[in-house]
């Protein structure tokens, strides 16, 4: 398939890189495939993101209820079908060239695209206290879909009070003979219907205004201290393991130079194209500082990523990409019609 913005490229030169194959990714692909743009996607693990730390879905339109691994396999198989290539190897990094050419730089060697979607997810947020590295993988966990199963008839403890800590401890349920969850707060992130569901639930015990100060055990986890953060009392807390959903860090630092994001370091992207600050690169998903990370969010972004990107690439070939997007933006603020 010819490259259209790069033209005679070597065998690594592409249109479009995505980095990245959760949701976001695999729809970039989906759509790059279709349109015949030469795409790349550079995954460093499995093809799925987050979707394979996820038992059940049941807010993907066309899907009353579907495992996240079963979600990710169709996601993957539907952007092989329209011809997206996938390398398995992690991106170190993302250089920009004189010229504005992105190379990624992976183990499998490099790649590279005028256009770069970034739409590399994150890692869970540790929650940084005694005990939790020590005993990491022997008790202390932040996949409840991976572990669960190994804490079949233990009590259990979840911290966090955002959807998945909610959620995840609902699912624990299944193997636990109880499970604690621990909130800093009073009031909880989560959607009320994920904590209706929590507090009605039989083996679900919900402690709130605690924060753990250690997670302790000889050689697993035994129990946790926990901190009163209003009265500032101490108790102890004796479980078989924690879960820990406290939120996420987004892999947002692969590209040198400046690339303008928040204050939790999410890239901050033009609302109409998904590209950041930087021309070219553009991002989809969990990297992207939004009001919510869903999959349906990540699926729209990475949507209008791709065809933003295209449109760039197309218009960089003809030495027009400065303006391009401006004028696309511009059109569609006026009613026009981008695609
Ligand atoms: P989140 O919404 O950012 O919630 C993180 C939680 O961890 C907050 O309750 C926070 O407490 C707590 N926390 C943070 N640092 C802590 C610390 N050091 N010690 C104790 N507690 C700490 O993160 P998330 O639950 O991972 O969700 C991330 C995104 O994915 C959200 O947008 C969420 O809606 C989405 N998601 C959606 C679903 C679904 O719709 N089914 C499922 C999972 C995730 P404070 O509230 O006090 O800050």
């Amino acid at each position: 398939m010819p490259a259209i913005g790069y033209g005679e490229g070597t065998v690594n030169d592409y249109d479009i890189a995505i980095i990245g194959a959760g949701p976001a990714g695999l729809t970039a692909a989906l759509y790059a495939g279709r349109s015949k743009i030469r795409a790349v996607v550079i995954e460093a693990k499995a093809p799925g993101g987050q979707l394979l730390n996820t038992e059940l879905i049941e807010d993907y339109p066309g899907f009353k209820s579907i495992l996240g691994g079963e979600l990710a396999a169709a996601m993957l198989a539907q952007a092989e079908h329209f011809g997206t290539e996938m390398v398995y190897s992690p991106a170190q990094s993302i250089r920009i060239e004189a010229d504005g050419m992105k190379v990624v730089e992976t183990d499998a060697g490099e790649y590279r695209a005028p256009a770069v979607i970034v739409t590399a997810g994150g890692n869970p947020r540790k929650l940084e206290v005694p005990g939790e590295i020590e005993l990491a993988g022997r008790g202390v966990s932040y996949c409840a879909v991976c572990d669960g199963a190994f804490f079949q008839d233990l009590e259990l403890a979840v911290v966090g009070g955002g959807d998945a800590a909610v959620e995840e401890a609902v699912f624990l349920t299944r193997y636990a003979t109880k499970v604690s969850l621990i909130h800093r707060r009073e009031e909880f992130r989560a959607q009320p219907i994920l904590i209706e569901e929590a507090r009605a639930h039989p083996k679900i015990e919900i402690l709130v205004n605690k924060e753990v100060e250690s997670i302790n055990g000889e050689h697993k986890v035994s129990h946790l201290q926990l901190r009163d953060t209003v009265s500032g009392a101490r108790s102890r807390l004796d479980v078989g393991g924690v879960f820990i959903f406290v939120g996420f860090i987004p892999n947002t630092t692969l590209i040198d130079g400046h690339v303008d994001h928040d204050k939790g370091g999410y890239y901050i992207t033009d609302p109409m194209t998904m590209m950041t600050s930087v021309p070219g690169i553009f991002a989809a998903g969990d990297v992207r500082a939004q009001l919510t990370r869903q999959i349906t969010t990540a699926v729209g972004d990475a949507t209008t990523a791709t065809i933003a990107a295209s449109k760039w690439v197309e218009e960089r070939a003809r030495g027009h990409a400065d303006i391009a997007l401006k004028l696309m933006a511009e059109a569609a603020a006026d009613g026009g019609r981008v695609v």
